[in-house]
């Protein structure tokens, strides 16, 4: 799942619109950023097969990006730091919520590949075994959190909402058809191209924010 993560950012900051959108953009791909930190550097490990519905990554190694212990680590431990930086308890606890919320939409949409403890008992809903349903169900909840938050926060400044609009309609485009269509040479590959997007969507997404119409 890549753009579905952004779904619960959306709504996050449209509930609470003290929590920064670009921050929030940052913390639910957390365990993403770190897999493709650590696919480069080899300590994780995932292979391309294209028989593999959706997404043709097979996840055979990701202990510590996934994990389900590892990615209740990280929302602790991201609460703890911004509390430390004197943050505001509420907002540190959404930026929690943030990153946990990432890995329960990979159980979700994930085949049995995450581990719970270590390298060990792996788990994951599948939906990624019915690849519309998968398609459907990411691009629901991304098109569903980006119109909330547009509403909530009153819509933007007039070239920020050509800009929001058009990054929307790009990324919902993007995701239809990755997956089964896509053939990736290689998971490194992967890797680099969704640190890529998450730079370029966090940007446009700092951007698009200080253009709200009705800021917190
Ligand atoms: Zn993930």
């Amino acid at each position: 799942m890549l753009i579905g993560h952004y779904g619960p950012a959306f709504i996050i900051k449209a509930i609470d619109k003290r929590v920064p959108l670009w921050g929030l953009f940052i913390a639910v791909q957390v365990p993403d950023i770190i897999w493709g930190i650590l696919i480069l550097l080899g300590v994780e490990k995932a292979n391309i097969n294209p028989s593999l519905t959706s997404n043709p990554l097979d996840l055979s190694y990701m202990p510590y990006s996934h994990g389900l212990l590892s990615c209740i680590v990280y929302s602790l431990l991201i609460v703890a730091i911004l509390l430390l930086f004197k943050t505001k308890k509420q907002i540190a606890w959404w930026m929690g919520l943030a990153v946990f919320s990432h890995w329960l939409l990979d159980f979700l949409s994930h085949r049995p590949d995450l581990p719970v403890y270590g390298d060990t008992m792996k788990i994951g809903l599948g939906l990624w075994n019915y690849p519309t349903l998968a398609v459907i169900v990411e691009v629901g909840i991304f098109v569903v959190g980006a119109i909330w938050y547009a509403v909530a926060v009153g819509g933007f400044k007039r070239w920020a909402a050509v800009l929001f609009w058009l990054f929307v309609v790009v990324a919902v485009i993007a995701s239809s058809v990755r997956g089964d269509a896509m053939s990736p040479s290689s998971a490194s590959l992967v890797a680099i191209s969704a640190l890529c997007f998450y730079v370029v969507a966090t940007i446009i997404i700092y951007i698009v924010e200080k253009n709200e119409r009705r800021p917190n």
